[in-house]
């Protein structure tokens, strides 16, 4: 009998209110339950939310380095669990160990960086325009922050949410991606065991229209931040422009590598078969789109297409494999159905396509690693996002043509350029209209010390990661204090 998991609401570990509960089951084998989870509705938020408000009070009144200092332990934690914490990703999100590896590894930096960040969260001094008068600011909490997350990266998406907002010192009611609740289940009994007060954080699982959207359309929950596909996030959107919530939206990508004529077709064919198949195509940051310059296209894609069909699926939690499943059979279906519009736009297909044969793989969601030439820009394929192995080539004539077509679609997450001219190089990273812009590196490699986000359809302007994140999760105090023992009237007594 699978183990029934629970919510952690009001300091402790509770069942739904309403008994109910989902099954969380192994992408690599459908045969693997993994447990059954809490399907939360309002009134296990409501009770979340409450307690989260209590937390809060609690927390901003805690200093800030003494809340970095519970981050740090949590980065210690993490740092000893890591192999632990992989595996479970692994089992349930399906992608490889290294990969899984490097997504806790994200989580201990976001945690050590945060940590620090408690002994500065600065103001700044500024001189006031008038005598015997300061003027600064400060960053306040803000509140309760509700915080929903998707499957990709169960632990360190998680972590760059709940960290910065936690060292800020706001409260945190986070709701899980259903398909990968057991990974934030296991950082939550981490936080807690790093000694962060119980009602700082509630963890509520369950399904995003459902718990999701109470979450979002709760009154007393200030700031939201989202991360997932941009058809929720302009659904999140809406709410929260309602509401005049704070939000921060992280959304869907169409990220394209340029291959010029003068790249180095190794490190390229490298930074490709890295970029658009690692994560099984499921990363934001995915290399779907390859932009090749005639000069090289022909022999570059061969050579694409001979690396891609070597790639050996499996079960991530094997040693000898390179690709694992994709996240559910809708994803796979989701994948198929682009097969078909491939097919119906006369894009060529050079390797891949379907689903693989044999016993092994049965009781899995896997795809084999696809690669499509003669694909058009401005066509579907070329457009919309697949979020699995797909590769799309588009054949170009030059860096302006590159660059347009890099530009043509309505996601705006990462680029990156190979060439060995580093006029080109510059021009790329004035021109690309991308959050991120690589080069001679794949769209994929964010590291957590440096803001991240993406324009367009992308974000809505926030970033994540880096020194940007602690702006959205606090608020500008301005102070002024006036020790002159008069009444000083600003742009009228020192202006004649
Ligand atoms: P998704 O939008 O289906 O779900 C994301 C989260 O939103 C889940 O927790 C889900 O339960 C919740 N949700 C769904 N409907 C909701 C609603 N109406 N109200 C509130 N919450 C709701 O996304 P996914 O399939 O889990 O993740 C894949 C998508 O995420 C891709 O589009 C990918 O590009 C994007 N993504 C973006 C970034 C980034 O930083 N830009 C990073 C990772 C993933």
């Amino acid at each position: 009998m699978a183990k029934s998991f629970k919510n952690f609401i009001a300091g402790e570990w509770v069942e739904p209110r309403n008994g109910a509960y989902f099954e969380n089951r192994n992408p690599a084998d459908e045969s693997d339950l993994i447990g059954r989870f809490p399907d939360s509705g309002r009134a296990d938020l409501e009770a979340a939310v409450r307690s989260a408000r209590r937390g809060f009070e609690l927390w901003r009144r805690t200093p800030a380095p003494a809340r970095g200092d519970v981050l740090r332990r949590v980065g210690d934690l993490l740092v000893q669990q890591k192999e632990k914490l992989a595996d479970a990703m692994t089992r349930e999100m399906g992608k490889v160990l290294a990969e899984t590896r490097g997504d806790v590894q994200e989580g201990i930096d976001t945690a050590f960086y945060a940590a620090t960040e408690g002994r500065r969260l600065f103001g700044h001094v500024v001189p006031s325009e008038l005598a015997n008068k300061w003027a600064m600011t400060y960053r306040r909490p803000i509140g309760v922050t509700g915080l929903i997350t998707p499957f990709n990266f169960p632990l360190a998406i998680p972590t760059w949410k709940m960290f910065p907002a936690l060292l800020c010192g706001n409260s945190v009611v986070i709701k899980p991606s259903e398909d990968v609740p057991h990974t934030v289940h296991l950082l939550v009994e981490i936080l807690l065991e790093a000694g962060l007060p119980p009602e700082v954080v509630q963890l509520v699982h369950g399904r995003g229209e459902s718990v999701g959207s109470a979450l979002v359309e709760h009154p007393d929950v200030p700031v939201i931040s989202f991360t997932g596909s941009t058809a929720t996030g302009a659904i999140i959107g809406e709410t929260c422009g309602r509401m005049h919530k704070r939000l921060s939206l992280e959304m869907g990508g169409k990220n394209a590598m340029i291959v010029m004529d003068d790249a180095d077709l190794d490190l390229a064919l490298d930074g490709i078969l890295w970029g658009a198949f690692g994560t099984t195509g499921q990363r934001c940051t995915a290399t779907s789109r390859l932009i090749v310059h005639r000069k090289v296209h022909d022999r570059f894609v061969a050579r694409v297409a001979d690396a891609a069909a070597a790639l050996r699926l499996g079960d991530g939690r094997q040693d000898k494999t390179d690709v694992g499943p994709l996240i559910h059979e809708e994803a796979r279906r989701k994948v198929e159905h682009y097969i078909g519009v491939a097919e119906e736009q006369g894009a060529e297909l050079v390797t891949g396509g379907k689903r693989p044969g044999g016993k092994r793989l049965g009781s899995g969601y896997f795809f084999q690693p696809t690669v499509y030439t003669g694909v058009k820009a401005g066509s579907r394929l070329e457009q919309e996002e697949i979020f699995g192995p797909v590769l799309s080539v588009v054949r170009v004539g030059s860096y302006e043509e590159a660059a347009r077509v890099n530009n043509g679609v309505k996601y705006g997450l990462s680029s990156s350029i190979y060439t060995s001219n580093v006029n080109t190089a510059f021009r790329a990273l004035q021109d690309l209209d991308n959050g991120i812009t690589y080069v001679n590196a794949p769209t994929i490699g964010a590291e957590a010390h440096l803001p991240f986000g993406g324009v367009k359809a992308t974000g809505n302007g926030h970033r994540e990661g880096g020194w940007e994140v602690f702006e959205f999760y606090s608020e500008t105090k301005v102070c002024y204090v006036d020790f002159s023992g008069a009444l000083q009237r600003a742009q009228i007594d020192n202006y004649d």
